[in-house]
Formats: structure tokens, C-alpha cells, sequence
């Protein structure tokens, strides 16, 4: 558990603006010793800004960034017991696998036979085989070479790991091993991870906590449960995933829906209180094909439009009124709904999230 563990990295207010842009603006955030923190948004939110203040390449323009406790703003990268894995890899090219990852010790004066163990117990801890020593890192493959790059990173002995996009440019399933791989790193290092991504499945698969940034704004921080099932607003909920939104209006004690004609039963917000308008979310996960008799909270008829494979999963388009609604069933309880059948559509109200209007 890392939850009562002081916060490694704090910051209070943290701003930073390009003449009179404000690309990070006023954000608040404790990072827990140990933890893994992904910071997710659109292109342009401003993470890669936030991370650079975090790892000293940049100044905030306002606020203060403190490093147990003491305040680091203006610590360069190299006095910091912080290290950015990953960027552009940044390995020697003409230096073997060893060399690479003991480059941090021979900084420091560690000779050549304590360097050498040293490398061997670093890749031992991301993978790499004994063999690969000796080897020109040139000849390894890319998730070789990250591995490597993150040996090295760890050679430096860090407090905090920053990774800006590191998987990126790598091949889907290469890039799903990495991710299972970062995440048990990170538990045998015990080290504090700070991951930047656009990708949500990336972060949801590996963090413990998610940050999700709009526009320079920090809008929801929390565990991948709390951002998928309880997002604060409708930027986080449609970031985070695909969803059904119906947005409905208070009529005669009860709620109707705007884009779906009929009445609909609406589960109360997780915080705050509704006004005359609201917008009911329902992933489409939780959205079923509901046969005669059968309950549900809430049903509309409509027709499906279109059927697509989703691996494990098949996503039905069902076209109600005017609108589409996303209905998705794992492969095992698929319904053969094909295009053109009637059906009926629904969702339990405790299933669905509640946002104001
Ligand atoms: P991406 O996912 O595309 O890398 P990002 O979320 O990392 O995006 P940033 O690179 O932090 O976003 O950029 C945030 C905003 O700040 C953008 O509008 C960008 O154009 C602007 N910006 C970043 N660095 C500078 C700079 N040195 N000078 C001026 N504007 C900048």
C-alpha cells in the first residue's frame, strides 16, 4: 500500500506560461512515495510541460514544486535524485549492454568489476539475459533497448522515474508485454513511477493513481476504478472510454430524457446535487440487449445499425430515435444481433453515472 506513505513530491500552485500562455495552469498535486502516477490528456494539455517542471528542465513560472519536503524549482536535472527514462533512449550506441547501464556508476568512480555485478543484478530485475553483457546495444531489439535504457535509469539509484511516452512507437503487442513488465518494475523496485501518456489503456492498465489534465488543468486525479466509474465531469468520462450520454430534464418529480423520448430512472450524483438538466453515462459495457419480460431500469426499442469485433468483445450500434447507443457484450454472450434486427435496449440505473448539466 502506498496511501499512508508522506507524499514524495508535492506541488502548490504550479503554473507555467509561455508569454501569456499558461500551457500548466495552478495545479495542486501530492505524489505518494512509491507510487505509480500516469498523467493522461489530450495532445497539447500541457503534460509534457508539467513533467518537464517535475525533472528540472523547466522552471514554473508560479508556485512551488518541493521534493521531500524541500523546495526543488530551480534544482537542475542532474542535482536532482530524479531520472527520465525512456526520452529519445539516449543509450551510447557504440558502447555494449554493460557499458550502457554502468555509464551512471562510472560517473560516480565505481570500478569496473563492481559495475560490471552491478549491471548484471540491473538486468536480471527488467529481464535481460546474462548473454546480452557483452553485447552492442545496437544489436538489441527496441524493447530491448528500453529495457536497457531503464536498467541504466535504475543504475542512477533514483528516487522518482519519469517516463515521457515511452511506448508510443512500439508495436501493440509488444507495447501490451511492456506495460505488464513496467508495472511488476515498479513493485520490485519500490521506486516512485511519474508516466506521461495520451493513451488512457496504457495508464489504466499500469498506474495506481491516473491524473487526467485538460487545457493545462489538472480535472481528476485518482485510481483507475475512481476515473472510469466516477469521472467529475463529461471531459474525464469521454476521455476515459466510450460512452452512451443521455442527457435528460427534470419533469414532474421524475427525469426525462432530451435525446431519448421517455422517462428514465436516473441514479443519484456522486457528489453535489443536479439542476433542472443532467447527463446520465452509461458505458456500453453495461449496456445489454433486454429480452421480453426480462428487467431493467431503464429500455428503449431500437435497431442495430452495425456489429463490430472488438477481439473479445462484440459492440453493437443500435440506433434508438435519433440518436446511437453503444452496446458491448463479451463474445460469449453475444446475441448474433445483426443489422436490421428490432431490439431493446436498457441499463440498470445503479449501472450509470449521473453528471450535472
Ligand atoms: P503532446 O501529447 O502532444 O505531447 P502535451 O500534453 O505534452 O502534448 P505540452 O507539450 O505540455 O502538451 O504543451 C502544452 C501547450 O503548451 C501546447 O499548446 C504547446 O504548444 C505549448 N508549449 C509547450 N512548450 C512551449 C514553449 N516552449 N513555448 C511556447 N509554447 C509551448
Amino acid at each position: 500500500m502506498t496511501t499512508d506513505k508522506p507524499p514524495i513530491l508535492q506541488l502548490v500552485g504550479v503554473r507555467k506560461t509561455f508569454a501569456d500562455f499558461a500551457a500548466v495552469e495552478r495545479i495542486d498535486l501530492d505524489v505518494r512515495d512509491g507510487e505509480f502516477l500516469t498523467i493522461v490528456g489530450p495532445s497539447g494539455s500541457g503534460k509534457t510541460t508539467l513533467l518537464r517542471m517535475l525533472a528540472g528542465m523547466d522552471q514554473p513560472t508560479e508556485g512551488n514544486i518541493t521534493l521531500r519536503g524541500k523546495r526543488i524549482n530551480d534544482i537542475p536535472p542532474n542535482r536532482r535524485p530524479t531520472c527520465l527514462v525512456f526520452q529519445s533512449l539516449a543509450l551510447f550506441p557504440h558502447k555494449s549492454v554493460g557499458d550502457n547501464i554502468g555509464f551512471p556508476l562510472k560517473v560516480k568512480g565505481i570500478d569496473a568489476a563492481a559495475r560490471r555485478a552491478r549491471a548484471l543484478e540491473l538486468m536480471a530485475v527488467v529481464r535481460l539475459p546474462e548473454s546480452y553483457l557483452d553485447k552492442n546495444v545496437m544489436k538489441c531489439s527496441g524493447g530491448e533497448r528500453q529495457r536497457v535504457a531503464l536498467a541504466r535509469a535504475l543504475a542512477y539509484d533514483p528516487e522518482v522515474l519519469f517516463f515521457d511516452e515511452p511506448l508510443s512507437a512500439i508495436d501493440y503487442k509488444l507495447k501490451k508485454t511492456l506495460e505488464k513488465e513496467l508495472k511488476d518494475l515498479h513493485r520490485a523496485t519500490g521506486k516512485t513511477f511519474i508516466y506521461i501518456t495520451h493513451s488512457l489503456e496504457e495508464a489504466m492498465v499500469m498506474s495506481d493513481r491516473i491524473g487526467v489534465m485538460r487545457a493545462g488543468r489538472l480535472v481528476q486525479v485518482g485510481t483507475p476504478e475512481e476515473i472510469y466509474n466516477a469521472p467529475v465531469d463529461r471531459f474525464v468520462s469521454e476521455f476515459v472510454g466510450e460512452v452512451n450520454t443521455i442527457r435528460v430534464r427534470r419533469e414532474g418529480g421524475g427525469w426525462q430524457g432530451v435525446d431519448l423520448a421517455g422517462a428514465l430512472s436516473v441514479a443519484p450524483p456522486r457528489s453535489g446535487t443536479l439542476g433542472e438538466e443532467a447527463f446520465v453515462v452509461v458505458r456500453p459495457e453495461y449496456m445489454r440487449f433486454v429480452a421480453p419480460g426480462e428487467m431493467a431500469d431503464n429500455r428503449f426499442a431500437g435497431t442495430v445499425v452495425n456489429e463490430y469485433s472488438l477481439g473479445s468483445r462484440i459492440q453493437y450500434q443500435v440506433r434508438v430515435g435519433e440518436r446511437t447507443m453503444l452496446v458491448e457484450l463479451s463474445r460469449g454472450r453475444a446475441l448474433g444481433a445483426e443489422a436490421g434486427r428490432e431490439v431493446t435496449v436498457g441499463w440498470d440505473a445503479a449501472d450509470a453515472f449521473t453528471l450535472g448539466g
